[in-house]
């Protein structure tokens, strides 16, 4: 019946199963140009193109180069507000960037931006909990419905000269930035034209985009999670958690060649206000963290009965009971069933069996000897109850030595 069916032309397309006639709508074709199709390209093409070593050198000096557009530009500058960057950094970090060939700064700050306002829910756009695959790139090569768009403030982007410019000339920063330069200066060099845009522009930006796709995807599964494991995020991304810190990782020595050029840039005059998160409250989410694992693994172990749960006896009759041959003792007002330990107590069964039948408090804890923190733990996994008023008491003794006599 027609009236039944949904309406798919008010529906947008994402909301439409893919069917055979319709799957090609469902994709983006300009992002899966960008980061399938061209490096598809890439990778037929380097088996016509033989490696020149000064080319490898310069894809490499390149690569290294554009990735820091992402990570000190892109990511820590424009969507983290981590610092501030002179002009000629600016421009620099722009023209970069854009060879990496993952959108523009406006466009990549915003979504990245969302991502961090909307971890792991359904506004997140590239939220893990959709899977790895599509956190990695699917996320970019499906159309996203607009509805889920998690929206986030790019005020200060709109306003800042270059991002402008940037998002409006995009298409020219590919080319250029992309694949033009890389070439000219391999072609320029050492003649090198082919090699140039194959190695050093198209196969260059193919590894930097999947280094930070993995961040995306993998750095969300991998690692560690020492500063707060209730958000996917990982070790690696401490940025994740106090996005507007400059650095990456926090010991100086920990590899973060984003964080090195930063500070090097400082001393240069080119960055300024470089932000950092207070060490205490960093050191404050990484003992949490600790204390959380050790409570977790505490709870695993045998502890013995809880005292709350362990039945109450008088002195009375504690004493009956160990006449009558239990081998009971007392310590600190807990009375323990010394059954199965007798022939374990590593100092002997004599000095064991002078305990049962009277409060060893004194003997156990420092009387005779002084016993290990492992020997109180295990204790408590002896105990069996607890006396009325908490031992033996004065009262009691001084009434059987009257009795004595
Ligand atoms: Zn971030």
């Amino acid at each position: 019946m027609a009236e039944t069916k949904p309406n798919y032309q008010k529906l947008h397309i994402t909301e439409q199963p893919i069917t055979l006639s319709n799957w090609h709508c469902h994709v983006n074709w300009i992002n899966t140009s960008l980061i399938l199709v061209v490096p598809i390209f890439g990778c037929i093409a380097a088996f016509f193109t033989k490696l020149q070593p000064a080319t490898a050198a310069w894809a490499i000096l390149y690569y290294f180069w554009t990735g820091l557009g992402i990570t000190a530009g892109y990511h820590r500058l424009w969507a983290h507000r981590s610092y501030e960057a002179s002009l000629p950094l600016k421009i620099f970090l722009a023209c970069v960037g854009g060879g990496a060939v993952q959108g523009s700064i406006r466009w990549w700050s915003s979504k990245h931006r969302a991502h961090h306002r909307w971890t792991d829910t359904v506004k997140d756009p590239y939220s893990v909990r959709k899977g790895v695959w599509y956190s990695h790139f699917m996320w970019m090569v499906m159309k996203q419905n607009p509805k889920d768009r998690g929206r986030t403030d790019i005020s200060d982007l709109n306003h800042d000269p270059i991002v402008v410019w940037q998002h409006r000339h995009y298409g020219n920063f590919i080319l250029v930035f992309g694949m033009f330069f890389p070439m000219l200066v391999a072609g320029l060099g050492w003649g090198d034209w082919q090699g140039g845009l194959v190695y050093a522009g198209i196969l260059r930006f193919l590894f930097v985009q999947q280094a930070t796709f993995c961040v995306n995807s993998l750095a969300h599964w991998l690692g560690d999670q020492p500063f707060d494991d209730r958000n996917s995020p990982r070790d690696h991304v401490l940025t994740a958690l106090f996005p507007s810190d400059y650095r990456n990782a926090i010991e100086w020595w920990k590899y973060d060649p984003t964080k090195w050029s930063i500070w090097v840039w400082k001393q240069l005059g080119l960055a300024s206000n470089l932000k950092q998160f207070r060490a205490n409250e960093i050191e404050k989410g990484r003992v949490q963290q600790l204390q959380k694992k050790v409570d977790q693994k505490r709870a695993k172990l045998d502890w013995g009965v809880p005292l709350e749960q362990l039945p109450i006896l008088s002195w009375d009759e504690f004493e009956v009971e160990s006449q009558s041959g239990k081998p009971l003792t007392v310590i600190a007002g807990v009375v323990h069933d010394l059954t199965h330990f007798i022939h374990e107590h590593p100092g002997g069964k004599v000095l064991i069996n002078s305990a049962i039948g009277k409060d060893a408090t004194g003997l156990f804890n420092g009387g005779v000897y002084s016993h290990s923190n492992a020997a109180h733990n295990l204790l408590s996994s002896m105990r069996v109850g607890v006396i009325r008023g908490g031992g033996e008491v004065e009262i009691w003794r001084r009434r059987n030595s009257d009795k004595a006599i």
